[in-house]
């Protein structure tokens, strides 16, 4: 994960690739949380919480299963944003707490044990500059936008390509450089989506979480059991789908029987997305728990939805799957869905 993408920035991503994205949970159902203080700087803080909560899963899954991943990347496993990104309303919070600036990115999330927390960096870092090359800033006025960002996003991640790179860092007063040792990562980005809908999906680049469902997880297990899914889609290949009639639905479900498998893409999903879970080290018998607790608050997953059995159904077969996973571990063998 290299970038956390908080608001307008990541809406406006959401809504360009939406039409091409796996529909990967059950049908939108309006979320039961409270909606999020009006006050721009709580406002603010609840989303860096759920942003820093995201970044910690998603590297885990994503180094722990990069052996998995059909595509790999040396990462520094931290989450970025900008000044830049944020609404003009949110944007001064963002510049006073982050003390950000235009396109240039900050630190929003180095989760523990990842190669940016190794090397130092802190949320609240800036990047000016890596391996010598300064990185721009951009223009500090005007409507919430994510391509600046997304270029110097592209360049760390050709620095980072090479191996160890070293960054020259802006910290409250402080210029310091750090040096971060990048390590291989599935290679791909989960970014937070502001919405109220509870729905993930993902695109076979990025993988999106609405901040209704990442919030509705209560514990870094649930949030690994609705990241491990979506991860699941990619290490199975998946196709997004996007046609009215399921075409590539079908195909993922009839080319996942044609190797012998049952039940279809999603069934699959979220066999593999437990097996993803457990082996970063999540707990795995949250996962029913957390589909039924889930189905008593929305009316609407109780029943079977395009491609998903009820959230009761979802919540038996991953009893299984749990101690399919506990079995394994018994018996002391790796644990490969
Ligand atoms: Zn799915």
């Amino acid at each position: 994960m290299t970038s956390g993408r908080p608001l307008s920035r990541r809406l406006v991503v959401a809504l360009a690739i939406a039409a091409a994205t796996v529909a990967c949970s059950p049908t939108p159902a309006p979320s039961t949380l409270e909606p999020l203080e009006s006050d721009e700087a709580l406002r603010l803080a609840a989303l860096t919480d759920l942003d820093q909560r995201v970044a910690r899963v998603a590297w885990s899954l994503s180094e722990a299963n990069a052996a998995l991943c059909p595509t790999v990347r040396l990462s520094a496993g931290w989450a970025l944003h900008s000044a830049r990104q944020y609404s003009p309303a949110l944007r001064p919070h963002a510049e006073a707490r982050f003390g950000l600036r235009g396109d240039l990115p900050g630190v929003i999330a180095a989760p523990s044990g990842s190669p940016a927390d190794t090397a130092g960096f802190r949320t609240g870092d800036v990047l000016l500059a890596v391996a010598g090359a300064p990185l721009s800033a951009g223009e500090a006025t005007g409507p919430a936008e994510w391509e600046g960002l997304e270029a110097n996003i592209r360049a760390i991640d050709a620095a980072l390509a090479q191996g160890a790179a070293t960054f020259t860092v802006q910290r409250g007063h402080d210029r310091l450089d750090l040096a971060v040792q990048p390590r291989r990562a599935c290679g791909y980005e989960v970014q937070l989506d502001p919405s109220d809908e509870l729905n993930a999906r993902a695109d076979g680049r990025r993988l999106f979480i609405s901040t209704a469902l990442a919030g509705f997880a209560q514990s870094d297990d649930e949030l690994a059991v609705i990241l491990g899914h979506e991860l699941a889609h990619h290490v199975l290949r998946h196709r997004p789908w996007n046609d009215r009639g399921g075409v590539a639905r079908r195909a993922n479900d009839g080319a996942w029987r044609a190797e012998g498998g049952s039940g279809g893409a999603e069934q699959q999903a979220d066999r593999v997305g437990l097996y993803l879970a457990a082996r970063a080290g999540y707990d795995p018998t949250v996962a029913a728990p957390f589909w039924r607790r889930f189905g008593a608050s929305n009316w609407r997953v109780r029943f079977p939805q395009i491609g998903h059995a009820s959230a009761g159904a979802r919540a038996a077969a991953l009893e299984t799957v749990q101690h399919e996973i506990e079995a394994r571990r018994r018996a002391g063998g790796e644990l490969l869905p």
